[in-house]
């Protein structure tokens, strides 16, 4: 198959696959899938799949392996951050923006990319960037000129005119509008399959105002329920997974009858919409770290004063709704909006997702087997099993003991190839 048609399900393998046996040796291997912790850790990879898990058994090991002492450590699935930025940056806000290309973002995207591997994120999904400068990124890691995570890209964000993904920041004179503006539900359609056209595989829509945009009002409902339904109906069509951005309890509700595969952030959300994400198997991506970040380095960074002042409002709201989530049982997963704070402190929001309800078990799997399952990837990622492809990290310490390492990952394996040792 040609590796440049794009599905949701397609997963992308580097062109320079190593021919390579490792042995990886650890105090311990979380399987993320049934809770149990195996130790002593064995994981034997070749070329970019895991073939053996289990408890150390030398014999079994090929003359030419390379052994890869991790004692004192915990492998864990390489992980998947469902809300980033890549192309953004967490020092360049408000107006400051306008200065910058989508070349030039693209360029930001490298180093950001290798952070966030370097992380342990082997996975992102890249919600939003202008210029498909995402897509360039993506291509660009796939054919092994940079390194980076398994990207799975939106391309431009669809939102109404003067909502949260066009950009409100100069007046009517200069007739800027950002290209993801699309208007009634076949316009909608339409730029869903310009997306797709030029790469993207998946969509990313805005449902509500949000903090960032300037005028926006982050609880109200934006795209009405027809439009998202087009918007939805249109991408499953062609294979493709939905993310909706919606803060407001009544946008969040239509995106979920709308049918999207999750909703991002979440804040204002009731116990209505809890059991409609509970009915429909509707993903929550909620990004409870984010807030500390924008209301103690923000204003520096060129965030507007209405937008400190939404977060205000919003932060400690959506902190509260992930605890009644998680409490409720709805299908969990690991967004952190990275871009709005710097790449490579997304493992941060781990303690932050223990501290507001999760289990560790909980925390981990949201990054791993839930997010895997989200994007249709998961027969071949999201767990340690045999057969699947060689993302793996490895931490200090146990962290279903003690979430804070998930901050600290010192080894990172991806498809097969030593990333970070
Ligand atoms: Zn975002």
């Amino acid at each position: 198959m040609n590796k440049k048609i794009w599905m949701s399900t397609a997963l992308f393998v580097s062109s320079s696959v190593y021919a390579q046996t490792y042995v990886l040796n650890a105090d311990s291997a979380i399987d993320v899938v049934s809770g149990k912790l195996i130790s002593p850790a064995t994981v034997v990879v070749e070329d970019n799949k895991i073939i053996s898990v289990g408890k150390s058994n030398r014999k079994a090991y090929p003359k030419d392996a390379e052994v890869i002492d991790l004692s004192g450590h915990t492998l864990l699935p390489g992980l998947f951050d469902m809300h980033v930025h890549l192309t953004s940056d967490a020092h360049v806000h408000g107006y400051k923006r306008l200065q910058r290309t989508a070349p030039r973002a693209a360029i930001t995207g490298v180093r950001n990319a290798k952070r966030t591997l370097d992380a342990g994120f082997t996975s992102v999904r890249n919600l939003g960037a202008a210029g498909y400068a995402d897509i360039a990124l993506r291509d660009a890691i796939i054919d092994g000129d940079v390194s980076g995570p398994r990207v799975n890209a939106a391309g431009p964000s669809l939102g109404i005119t003067g909502g949260h993904c066009d950009n409100n920041l100069l007046t009517h004179e200069h007739k800027v509008f950002s290209e993801g503006v699309a208007d009634g539900p076949w316009a909608v359609r339409q730029k869903v399959r310009e997306n797709i056209k030029y790469g993207a595989n998946l969509i990313k829509f805005c449902a509500t105002g949000g903090v960032l945009s300037k005028g926006t009002k982050v609880g109200a409902q934006q795209y009405s329920q027809e439009e998202m339904t087009a918007i939805v109906t249109e991408a499953h069509l062609r294979g493709l997974t939905v993310a909706a951005h919606a803060h407001g309890t009544d946008g969040i509700k239509s995106a979920i009858k709308a049918g999207v595969n999750s909703v991002e952030h979440v804040s204002f959300v009731d116990d209505e919409a809890i059991q409609l994400a509970k009915d429909k198997g509707t993903y929550f991506s909620m990004d409870i770290y984010n807030t500390e970040y924008i209301l103690g380095e923000g204003e520096k960074a060129g965030i507007l004063p209405e937008s400190l002042d939404k977060e205000r409002k919003v932060g400690a709201t959506q902190r509260a709704s992930f605890t009644k989530a998680v409490k409720a049982g709805v299908n969990m997963v690991f967004g952190s909006d990275a871009g709005v704070y710097p790449h490579g402190d997304n493992g941060k929001q781990f303690s932050r997702m223990v501290k507001f309800g999760m289990t560790e078990l909980q925390a981990l799997q949201a990054a791993t087997i839930n997010s895997a399952t989200l994007l249709k990837q998961n027969t071949q990622l999201g767990s340690l099993e045999v057969g699947k492809l060689a993302d793996i990290i490895a931490v200090k310490g146990n962290p279903l003991k003690d979430i804070s390492v998930m901050e600290n990952v010192i080894f990172v394996m991806k498809d097969g190839k030593v990333e970070k040792q």
